[in-house]
């Protein structure tokens, strides 16, 4: 399956001079939908998943889907102030400024096995502040998986030590 069709850039989005990776091509048509759930699946064969941590907000289009094919539950990690329980929170540095995103402190048992997924792995910041988020609540990270990485940006070497797998590189 040529996912890579199914994904266009859209120049200067969110801002002037970065070009955006469009997933809404591959999500709208149903074969590619239902490829794309089954090869990310098929990165966790073999391995045991008791939580899928999808990311605020393309993550929560796959993670859930993800969750329910390994009889795992699903856990949202979000922008600091979305979430309405109590929450433990991780900063992490963007391109301009920073960000927050939080978890529920009762979305994960201490030894609980995680696999975190994003549509996108860029610099890693955003996967890596996840990573610290899982472990803060004694979670164990087995896997993270996106739907594309931008190999360029070096997101892996910011999660080195952790299992990374993507459908798509560029
Ligand atoms: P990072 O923290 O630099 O790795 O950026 C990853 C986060 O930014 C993910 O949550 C993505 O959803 C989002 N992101 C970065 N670049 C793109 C893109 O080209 N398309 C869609 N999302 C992106």
């Amino acid at each position: 399956m040529d996912f890579a069709a199914y994904v266009r850039d859209i120049e200067d989005f969110p801002k002037p001079g970065v070009t955006f990776k469009d997933i809404t091509p591959l999500l709208k048509n149903p074969q590619t939908l239902k490829k794309a759930c089954d090869a990310l699946y098929n990165f966790t064969t073999n391995l045991k998943i008791d939580k899928v941590v999808g990311v605020d907000s393309r993550g929560f289009i796959f993670a859930p889907m993800l969750a329910a094919r390994l009889q795992a539950g699903f856990v949202p990690v979000r922008k600091k102030g979305k979430l309405p329980y109590n929450t433990v929170s991780e900063a992490y540095e963007l391109e301009y400024g920073s960000e927050i995103l939080e978890i529920h402190t009762d979305a994960i048992e201490k030894g609980e096995k995680i696999l975190i997924h994003d549509d996108v792995l860029a610099t890693g910041g955003t996967a890596s502040a996840v990573c610290k988020l899982v472990e803060k609540l004694g979670g164990e990270v087995v896997q993270c998986n996106f739907l594309i990485e931008l190999t360029f940006l070096n997101g892996a070497e910011k999660l080195n030590g952790y299992q990374i797998e993507s459908l798509l590189q560029y």
